[in-house]
């Protein structure tokens, strides 16, 4: 349904937190017909907004901030990937941004819902950016928590590209996906989430560390800010088995990203390493309970 007034499109997934968030649909909503709750509008400040299931997903104006951090962050850090999962993702970005690494070699991206797939297509040209035209990712349309519990393939990194801990999104925050990932993992490997907002779901957060830890030996945490996501800073997990992935000295990331010279807004290599200093309040959330 195309809604031709203006209207204002509200942020309902934080509600259980007692917090909302409107953006200005000029031209109004526009709903797509899919399995989840699926829409799109265009506003003055973030450009063209994807929403599902009653939060924000993209926005055009600030995708680069989350996709570059999703996917250069684990890249730079790892340093030789050659075979990514993508879990979640359909929009399409940090396929984007995995494919200007020149190592590596396949990406397969596991989305439950085809129409976002579309609708990126469609609507998201400058997010996508040609990334499912290119014969290095392969699209799968399945629960990504049924694709790691099932697949013989194996990666070097796992990246969740999830939306918020409700509906389908639900079960790829729990253990049993977790361990998914981890079987699927090379030696070496790594996994990336996104983690939400610290300060508005604190013991959400606690739990979700804990959870990670149920499965992996290292589990760290870095920050980035994306204007749209509301709330204070976003976490987003970084998990191995290999501590080291988390502290690789800054003179090698600065080696790493000078040797594919990408041009990049957000992430650098100064930045990949500040990523990771946590203020205390999302620190003291997220370190391991004492024994
Ligand atoms: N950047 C976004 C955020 O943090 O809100 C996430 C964007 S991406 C559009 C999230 C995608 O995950 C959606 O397209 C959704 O269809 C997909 N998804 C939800 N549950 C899934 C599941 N169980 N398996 C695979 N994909 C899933």
């Amino acid at each position: 349904m195309t809604k031709s007034e203006d209207c204002w499109v509200v942020e309902t997934v934080n509600d259980p937190s007692g917090f909302r968030t409107a953006l200005k649909a000029v031209g109004g909503l526009k709903e797509v017909d899919s399995q989840q709750s699926l829409g799109v509008f265009d506003n003055p400040t973030f450009g063209r907004v994807m929403v599902l299931d009653g939060a924000y997903q993209i926005t055009t104006a600030d995708e680069f901030i989350y996709h570059e951090m999703m996917a250069h962050v684990p890249a730079f850090a790892h340093g030789t990937l050659r075979h990514v999962l993508v879990i979640g993702g359909g929009d399409g970005g940090v396929a984007r941004e995995l494919l200007r690494h020149p190592l590596i070699e396949t990406i397969t991206l596991v989305e439950i819902d085809q129409a976002v797939v579309d609708l990126a297509k469609d609507h998201f040209p400058t997010v996508c950016d040609g990334a499912f035209d290119d014969p290095r990712l392969t699209v799968v349309i399945d629960d990504g928590a049924a694709f790691v519990a099932n697949t013989d393939a194996r990666f070097d990194a796992v990246i969740v590209d999830a939306p918020d801990p409700v509906g389908a999104g639900k079960v790829l925050f729990e253990a049993p996906f977790y361990a998914g990932c981890h079987r699927v993992l090379r030696e070496g490997g790594v996994l990336v989430t996104q983690s939400g907002i610290p300060f508005l779901t604190p013991q959400w957060m606690r739990d979700h560390a804990a959870t990670l830890r149920q499965s992996f030996g290292s589990v760290r945490f870095f920050l980035s800010t994306v204007p749209s996501y509301t709330g204070g800073p976003m976490a987003h997990s970084f998990c191995s088995d290999d501590p080291s992935l988390a502290n690789v000295d800054a003179a090698t990331i600065k080696a790493r990203a000078e040797a594919l010279g990408l041009a990049m807004r957000y992430w650098t290599p100064t930045l990949h390493g500040a990523a990771f200093a946590l203020p205390r309040y999302v620190d003291e959330l997220v370190a391991p309970a004492s024994p």
